[in-house]
């Protein structure tokens, strides 16, 4: 199925955009088709040009945990709009913010902003290998964390395979140094330390995978994990750049028995303006420069009108928690066993897991626990079923490698909605298969 949504709008883009997009998954690339123009977003529904409205579970790929346009976010923005977006100097909210991330998720204990996930991860890095003197990092497949040279290292290859640049123009040099393990593979893990342990500065990864879908950690994972870095003097990394405020209050760190040494942070803490942050001990924050060695730097970093809206969002989710988190909890909850239920019903083989605000599901008869089960999933199914739900006023992300995101917008009426946009979607694909087989 390929359908050409606004395909004058995006054949102008095309022509001073590379692909029309300003990032490559939005171009619809592997569903086929063409992009959707929105001109607006309220709540849970995004509104495209044509005025047809779409029930979004893409949140601007996971700040709107709020819903977009927020009352207390838009004035913020407002008031600071009015009263300077960029003074390239010091101003109270910088502090404010950076108190309530580290009020917030207790193992941070300095804060430093930056513009974006991909800053952020790059920042992490420099300042594991300036602590530990180490070159190497290990990455897990098909974890993402920006495109960052380092780590944009080819997804699929072996266990003990050195990474190789997924992209032209990243010397292999850049890469030699990222070693790569699968995901929930301690075996792994374990072949990579006996030759590497003493050459690694950190391990970083998504505690809770988001960039292959959703996969979350197996029981014991994430501990053991960190038990083999202290073991090494190696440093652990996590990218809650997603995971952050999304699956719990203090993210992913707070649910699970594992501290890691720095962490990143990105999109929500944004409100949904560029942002990223990396945070950490005190003592590795303060190699950063001015205090130490490690030269991080940023024009826009920090700058008022990021800080407004990452704070206002904090705020209300700080002051709301207890019925934010239980209600995106039990709406994915809900959400996902009623996926289950009519993949049952009509022979869909799929797979579903949802962690706080965040699910996914694959179309696929086995668990996914890595990279290479993603990848064993069908992505001809998803992209009938993407723009299939698109029919039905549902906007997926246009992926099969990409969490689903929830806002606190998100009421019984969507459920339902998504429910029965499910059930007619499920019923036409077991009808088209059985006409296949006829
Ligand atoms: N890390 C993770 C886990 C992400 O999901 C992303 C983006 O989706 C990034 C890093 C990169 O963040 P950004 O797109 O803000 O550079």
């Amino acid at each position: 199925m390929s359908i050409l949504y606004h395909p004058d709008r995006f054949q102008r883009a095309c022509r001073s955009i590379p692909g029309g997009v300003n990032s490559p998954v939005r171009a619809f690339s592997s569903v086929g088709g063409s992009p959707i123009f929105f001109k607006s977003a309220q709540g849970a529904y995004l509104l495209d040009i044509d005025n047809r409205q779409y029930l979004d579970y893409v949140g601007g790929f996971g700040p709107a945990i709020l819903g977009h346009s927020h009352p207390e976010v838009v004035a913020a923005c407002q008031a600071t709009a009015a009263t300077g977006m960029s003074f390239g100097a010091c101003h109270d909210n910088e502090a404010a913010i950076a108190e309530k991330i580290t009020q917030l998720m207790p193992n941070l204990e300095m804060v430093r902003l930056v513009n974006s996930g991909t800053e952020a991860a790059m920042t992490a890095l420099r300042i594991a290998r300036a602590a530990t003197g180490r070159n190497k990092i290990i990455k897990f497949t098909g974890g993402y964390h920006g495109h960052v040279d380092a780590l944009l290292v080819s997804a699929g290859s072996g266990a003990t395979t050195l990474g190789t640049p997924s992209s032209p123009g990243i010397p292999p040099q850049t890469t030699a140094h990222t070693l790569l393990v699968d995901f929930n593979d301690l075996d792994s893990l374990d072949a990579i330390l006996s030759t590497h342990s003493q050459d690694v500065a950190a391990v970083m990864l998504e505690p809770i995978c988001g960039n292959m879908g959703l996969v979350l950690p197996d029981p014991g994972f994430l501990s053991s994990l960190a038990t083999r870095c202290r073991k090494h003097n190696i440093l652990l990394i996590f990218d809650e750049v997603m995971t952050g405020f999304r699956v719990a209050l203090g993210g992913a760190q707070s649910l699970y028995d594992c501290t890691p040494d720095l962490t990143v942070l990105g999109k929500i803490i944004g409100g949904g303006l560029p942002v990223g942050a990396v945070g950490g001990k005190r003592d590795l924050m303060s190699l950063l420069a001015p205090t130490g060695p490690v030269y991080q730097a940023g024009t826009l970093s920090g700058n008022p009108m990021t800080c407004a809206a990452g704070l206002a969002t904090l705020n209300v989710l700080e002051r709301d928690h207890n019925h934010i988190y239980n209600h995106l909890s039990s709406f994915t909850r809900s959400l996902t066993q009623g996926i289950s239920t009519i993949a049952h019903r009509y022979g869909v083989a799929m797979q579903t897991q949802q962690a706080g605000g965040m699910f996914g599901f694959f179309f696929s008869s086995k668990p996914v626990r890595n990279y290479h089960d993603a990848c064993a999933s069908d992505t001809h199914i998803f992209s009938q079923f993407f723009h299939s739900m698109i029919a039905q006023g549902v906007y997926f992300a246009p992926s099969a490698f990409e969490a689903s995101f929830v806002s606190a917008c998100h009421s019984d009426v969507e459920l339902e909605h998504t429910l029965s946009a499910f059930d007619h979607t499920f019923c036409s694909l077991a009808s088209a298969k059985q006409t296949d087989i006829a």
